[in-house]
């Protein structure tokens, strides 16, 4: 059984990854020598899209967890993965978490690969993800002056979506799925709904790790899209039953069952947060400003998320009502985020 590095091996082969003028990493980070990798990209706090992607090896086979969210940053994990991969070896099998793009758009780069999900993640594909036409508009041809319009450009600017092509999952199923790569056992759990409506999370018992996408994040405000956050606390609970030695996060860096426990103490004071000022009949807009006004988790970028989460939470305790779309969602966040940015500092 493969031994997974000590954290503080991890934060040395952290520091030592060579960036790109992208900030992209050039290599993988490696997990456990010769069998699990992290493709780890990192940027200011607060980031969008710059998803981890987990690379399991064993022998000539090859699975990622999660693919790239534009044709440059998928490029550039095939050419790090190439460098350690054996000869003959080649990514087959694709899981994707769930089917937020940052997870999936990657998807198209892999030909012919067998690509994993959920049934309720095949369906988000088909109606309920914005596509990458819909951010390439939204990010050089909405009306800049607009909260949304000004967010796309200042946070999603440093991505191309042009070479995108949505491929969906060509494998779903519902509740569990195990595979083997080589002789590396992958078992896939329904989590969802919770960051979406069909999260996965992949538990690798041999190396002690789970891959949990974007039901966790780590040293951000998290962003969720369906909710409600108890069943966020659920699907963290279900991470933290596998008894895993790692988790790694959709969004972050990797965490210990410690990090799980203080994350859901999170997701826990903000639904008790949002469910006070419902009681006392707060809008949402006006109970997420309250709420990250008296210094919600200060240290966490990205607090505009804390918008969006009220107004989900707010969906589910009115009880009624269509979901709430993404791009809905982002507007909040994006108006919260905006009357910020036109406040002098110091106000
Ligand atoms: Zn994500």
């Amino acid at each position: 059984m493969p031994t997974l590095w000590a954290s503080t091996h991890l934060d040395a082969a952290r520091v030592s990854t060579k960036m790109t003028s992208m900030d992209l990493p050039v290599d993988l980070t490696v997990l456990a020598d010769d069998s699990l990798y992290l493709w780890a990209p990192r940027g200011a706090a607060g980031s969008w899209g710059l998803a981890n992607c987990l690379l399991v090896t064993s022998g000539t086979a090859a699975a990622l967890i999660d693919t790239p969210y534009d044709e440059r940053m998928t490029r550039a994990l095939i050419a790090a993965a190439d460098r350690v991969l054996p000869a003959g070896a080649g990514v087959r099998t694709v899981v994707n978490t769930h089917a937020n793009g940052d997870h999936c758009f990657g998807n198209g780069f892999f030909p012919g690969a067998e690509i994993i999900s959920t049934d309720a993640s095949l369906e988000r594909h088909r109606c309920g993800e914005i596509s990458p036409q819909e951010m390439q508009y939204l990010v050089h041809a909405s009306d800049p002056d607009e909260p949304l319009g000004w967010y796309a450009r200042d946070r999603f600017g440093a991505y191309d979506y042009t070479g995108i092509t949505v491929v969906p999952p060509t494998l779903t199923f519902s509740g569990s799925h195990d595979f083997l790569v080589g002789d590396t056992e992958v078992r896939l759990i329904e989590v969802g709904p919770a960051h979406t409506s069909g999260d996965l999370i992949a538990h690798l018992p041999q190396h002690g790790v789970v891959a949990a996408g974007d039901v966790i994040f780590s040293g951000d405000h998290p962003a969720h899209w369906e909710g409600p956050l108890a069943e966020v606390v659920r699907a963290c609970e279900t991470v933290l039953a596998l008894d895993p030695q790692w988790i790694v996060p959709g969004h972050g860096e990797l965490i210990g069952q410690d990090g799980v426990r203080a994350y859901i103490g999170y997701l826990r004071d903000l639904e008790g947060e949002i469910a006070d000022r419902h009681g006392k009949g707060l809008d949402a807009y006006e109970a997420a400003d309250e709420i990250l006004a008296a210094g919600f988790h200060p240290h966490l970028g990205a607090p505009e998320r804390v918008v969006m989460l009220t107004f989900i939470e707010y969906h589910h305790l009115g009880g009624t009502g269509n979901a709430l779309g993404m791009a809905e969602l982002a507007g909040h966040a994006a108006r919260w985020a905006h009357a910020r940015a036109q406040v002098p500092s110091g106000a």
